[in-house]
């Protein structure tokens, strides 16, 4: 039996993150311009430390500054705002994140709101969110981004395809479906709320899973050869008490009917850093009154 093509998402991004290399060079051989990120880190959530530290040697590799600030999880909603300020004042650095999820003490939109829309290269600031859904230019989220590049490798052309997006969050569903709608494509947002959500999933010639539920997704959800891109990232324990990391797809039920499909891990994960930098990049130009580079 011939199997779906398998995305290979680690090699899309090795490739996106030589060309973001090959620029950032270029800019600083050019202009003396290093494209700089800071990275906010508030308290010490273990997997926001792990996440951080590989956006840092991400940077390293590419020829990006990298700048890690980080502050204890009591720190006052007010202090962490005028920091991010800081960073906006600071010509040296063309891109401000910070790590989500922040303290409970702390609301997360009026920290990602301080931000400078031009550095906000996570894409989640208002303004950014608004030029997105009205198809102007902004920083696009990394996450979907990267999904829309790896559907971009199987299709040349989206225009009229059914999308169907599972998950509606600020982070991931939402741009996706915006992203999809600016390619032209039919799309349907799947949520918790959704009635017969198999159903629906089984009318995507393309379906983007970011439910965050070990596995959900089985082949009778699925349509015959749709391209499936897989967002979870789900740490599960074995039966035999080994942990693992899944997505939201039963990779093995579905490649029996999806025509392409990405793997966990291996799919998008490794997209989410390569458009970091592509959009830490991007920022620098744009910042400069460069054109936006070939990327
Ligand atoms: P989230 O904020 O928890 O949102 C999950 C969304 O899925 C919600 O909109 C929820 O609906 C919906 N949902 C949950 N269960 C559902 C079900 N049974 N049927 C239909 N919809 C359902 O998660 P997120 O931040 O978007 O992340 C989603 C997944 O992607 C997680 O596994 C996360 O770890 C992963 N992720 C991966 C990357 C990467 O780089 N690969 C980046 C970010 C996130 P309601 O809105 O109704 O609650």
């Amino acid at each position: 039996m011939v199997g779906p093509k398998v995305i290979d998402g680690k090699a899309v991004a090795a490739g996106l993150r030589s060309r973001v290399a090959d620029i950032a060079a270029r800019l600083r051989d050019e202009i003396d311009v290093t494209a700089g990120l800071a990275a906010v880190l508030v308290g010490t959530d273990p997997a926001s430390q792990v996440y951080v530290r590989a956006k840092g040697r991400a940077c390293a590799v590419a020829g990006l500054g990298s700048f890690e600030h980080r502050f204890p999880a009591d720190i006052s909603e007010a202090v962490l705002v005028a920091e991010v300020e800081k960073l906006n004042a600071d010509d040296t650095i063309d891109g401000v994140l910070v790590q989500l999820p922040l303290p409970r003490h702390i609301d997360a939109h009026r920290i990602i709101s301080a931000i400078d829309p031009a550095k906000d290269v996570d894409g989640f600031h208002p303004v950014n969110v608004g030029r997105l859904w009205s198809g102007l230019s902004g920083l696009v989220p990394c996450t979907p981004q990267g999904c829309l590049i790896l559907l971009r490798t199987v299709h040349d052309d989206l225009s009229g395809a059914e999308a169907v997006v599972l998950g509606r969050s600020n982070l991931v569903g939402k741009p996706m479906a915006a992203l999809l709608l600016a390619a032209d494509c039919t799309v349907t947002v799947v949520h918790s709320k959704s009635r017969d959500a198999a159903a629906i999933c089984r009318r995507a010639d393309i379906l983007v899973a970011a439910a965050g539920r070990p596995q959900i997704l089985k082949s009778n959800w699925i349509k015959r050869g749709a391209t499936v891109i897989d967002v979870g990232i789900n740490p599960i324990t074995l039966p035999d008490g080994r942990n693992r990391v899944v997505g939201d797809v039963d990779f093995d039920s579905v490649r029996t009917v999806a025509g392409a499909i990405t793997p966990v891990p291996g799919g998008v994960g490794p997209m989410t850093i390569a458009c970091l930098l592509r959009n830490t990049l991007l920022a620098a130009c744009r910042r400069r009154g460069l054109p936006d580079p070939l990327l």
